[in-house]
């Protein structure tokens, strides 16, 4: 499990160093959506561009943690170029690995599991649920895409 994990630490330092889709895009036409953290200080400026269903384009920028920063270089790679409707799909779940769920031993409502293939890199962050006080961290680029998209279909 350990290589797992050290694979994992890698994966969030490399979008933490590199992040991907660094920028801004023109708006209009794009949509530019602020979220921040105030727990942690985490800074997040999503700018989406949509082309009909599909989410054409998508750049980062803000400040703040390696979770808050590299959750939301992880973010872009997988949502850009992608059908919003999919866009959507990866953000509950990924928000659902996000979700501690402390009624695990109980068998009513059983969570439904999350496909961690389904979710490639993402499933990097899933060691964060361990640390609860850093989820907002890791969802909060997931909630500024979320609300932009909802701007995006207005
Ligand atoms: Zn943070």
């Amino acid at each position: 499990m350990s290589n797992l994990e050290d694979l994992y630490r890698e994966i969030i330092l490399d979008h933490y160093r590199s992040p991907r889709n660094r920028g801004e895009l023109e708006c209009p036409p794009a949509h530019r959506i602020e979220g921040f953290n105030p727990l942690c200080g985490d800074e997040i400026t999503v700018y989406v561009a949509a082309d009909g269903a599909t989410l054409s384009d998508i750049k980062i920028s803000g400040h703040g943690c390696s979770i808050s920063q590299s959750s939301a270089s992880l973010m872009s790679a997988a949502v850009k170029g992608k059908p919003i409707a999919d866009v959507r799909a990866t953000i509950d779940t990924f928000k659902r690995l996000m979700t501690v769920h402390e009624s695990n031993l109980d068998d009513e409502q059983e969570p439904e599991p999350v496909d961690l293939r389904a979710l490639g890199e993402l499933a990097a962050l899933q060691g964060v649920v361990k640390f609860p006080v850093r989820i907002k961290c890791a969802t909060l680029a997931w909630n500024t895409l979320a609300q932009g998209l909802d701007e995006l279909s207005n």
